[in-house]
């Protein structure tokens, strides 16, 4: 669609740019060539409106979409104003195609070196006269890179995504998972390849359109994270030199893949692994020793009782699926053989919590428990014991403190339907903690993300590039 659209609002009372509340405002006369669904939407304060490929803006309607408008709004001017043709916007896409596809080829699974990518777009930035900053890991294998597009002012937009993807391995692909193509699917075009939609896409469309912010008023922060996949271990240490080095922006967009929905709360992450070391004997002689396995599975009762509780009490009312913390133990191993009193065992367990619960609350009785039952262990035999020992966590995201950040991206996307939470857990609680307001919004569908033929649909790439060209006019 070559399209352009028009931002329209009514003069009242000197107060122009009224916003249009409600997604029911409508022209009486959709013409020929405008099939309802290809209305971009009415909501918000900007009044979206497709042209078809074969013309310009149709201007025999105008008028009486300007009457359909002022009827609704009794008084007043109707007053409308092209906006930047988005004849832009899809130059820059074909650029964000060609950057996703050098962004595909890094693999830049999380077990190994993200540099290559880094590197590459350290480079891109420096073409653009745009210097950036590496925050690495303690070996130096990794790095986080951020970057301010414009000047460095108050009030600017952080947009963040992270350049690790999921492992290909085991996975039933149909051709080289990092060369991306192009294929026709049910639906419309699809863009195959690890990461095109978690979340190389994202990456992609907001470095396509740093030309444009680096020529805005107000900055943006592209910040881009390592490790998200694995537990989000990278963006901690780069959040924190952002808080300490960039004036404070007005917003954080977690470009992770939401079909450009506004999603305002993600589950946080606790892993937990305990060790159980016991005393082997004999199997027939139990008062002999201390099996580590039969200690372990005491222990994983609780979590199993716990995780009742917690379904229990939830609040159904949340916006979370489910709406309950969840508590799962996703490893268990030990012992040698079916005859030996087991002298170890290990299990880790996930809990995963909605803003409103406290998984340090959650698991105070149960650390306190693995403390007694640990004296009671070495009370009998020195060597025997439990230890409890935190995995890196990532916090959940609240919707708490968001509205002026979720209106504001609702003027990108056109969208006011109410924002949603989502199950799988991202950087955004991280951003929140360090006291940026904080949403996710980003093209493609979770739903894809992770699979073998990994796929994001074009037209969510279009999308994308129509958000990012928004943005850039928000911030001029
Ligand atoms: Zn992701």
């Amino acid at each position: 669609m070559n399209g352009g659209h028009y931002r329209c609002g009514a003069d009242i009372e000197g107060k122009k740019w009224l916003g249009w509340q409600g997604s029911n405002l409508r022209p009486p006369d959709t013409p020929v060539g405008f099939p309802k669904e290809k209305w971009l939407g009415w909501q918000g304060s900007n009044l979206r409106m497709p042209i078809p490929k074969t013309g310009a803006l149709p201007l025999g309607h105008t008028p009486a979409l300007a009457r359909s408008i002022a009827g609704l709004t009794r008084k007043g001017r109707v007053v409308f104003k092209q906006v930047r043709s988005s004849v832009a916007s899809m130059t820059n896409l074909a650029t964000a195609r060609t950057i996703l596809d050098t962004l595909v080829a890094f693999d830049t699974t999380s077990h190994r070196s993200n540099l290559a990518l880094i590197e590459w777009v350290e480079d891109y930035l420096a073409q653009h006269g745009i210097a950036s900053e590496r925050v690495a890991n303690a070996e130096g294998t990794k790095a986080n890179l951020f970057a301010t597009c414009g000047p460095a002012v108050e009030g600017g937009v952080i947009l963040s995504g992270h350049s690790d993807v999921v492992p290909v391995e085991g996975q039933d692909w149909s051709a080289d998972p990092w060369t991306a193509r192009e294929v026709v699917a049910k639906g419309g075009k699809r863009l195959i390849g690890r990461g095109v939609t978690d979340m190389k896409g994202f990456i992609a469309l907001a470095l396509a359109f740093v030309p444009r912010f680096a020529a805005g008023e107000l900055p943006v922060h592209l910040a881009i994270s390592y490790d998200e996949e694995v537990g989000c271990q990278g963006a901690p240490a780069m959040i924190a030199r952002m808080a300490q080095t960039i004036p404070p922006p007005r917003l954080a967009i977690v470009g992770e893949p939401s079909l450009m929905r506004v999603v305002t709360g993600h589950k946080g992450i606790a892993v937990h692994e305990v060790t159980v070391r016991g005393h082997e004997a004999h199997s027939s002689l139990t008062g002999h020793g201390v099996s580590a396995n039969m200690v372990a599975i005491e222990l994983m009762h609780e979590l199993a009782v716990l995780a009742e509780e917690l379904r229990a009490r939830a609040d159904p009312d949340n916006g979370f699926d489910p709406p309950e913390a969840t508590l799962t133990v996703g490893v268990m191993e030990g012992g040698e053989a079916a005859n030996i009193l087991a002298g170890h065992a290990r299990f880790v367990f996930d809990l995963r919590c909605p803003p409103n619960e406290d998984p340090d609350a959650i698991l105070a009785p149960f650390i306190a428990r693995c403390g007694e039952v640990d004296s009671q262990l070495k009370a009998r035999f020195p060597e025997c014991g439990v230890t409890i020992e935190r995995h890196a966590g990532t916090a959940p995201m609240t919707p708490q403190g968001s509205e002026d950040a979720v209106a504001f991206v609702r003027r990108l996307t056109g969208e006011n339907t109410a924002p949603l939470q989502v199950a799988y857990a991202a950087e955004g609680g991280q951003f929140q903690q360090a006291g940026f307001p904080t949403v996710i919004c980003g093209p493609g569908s979770i739903e894809q993300a992770h699979q073998p033929d990994e796929w994001i649909a074009l037209d969510q790439l279009e999308a994308g590039a129509r958000f990012m060209e928004r943005l850039a006019e928000e911030l001029t």
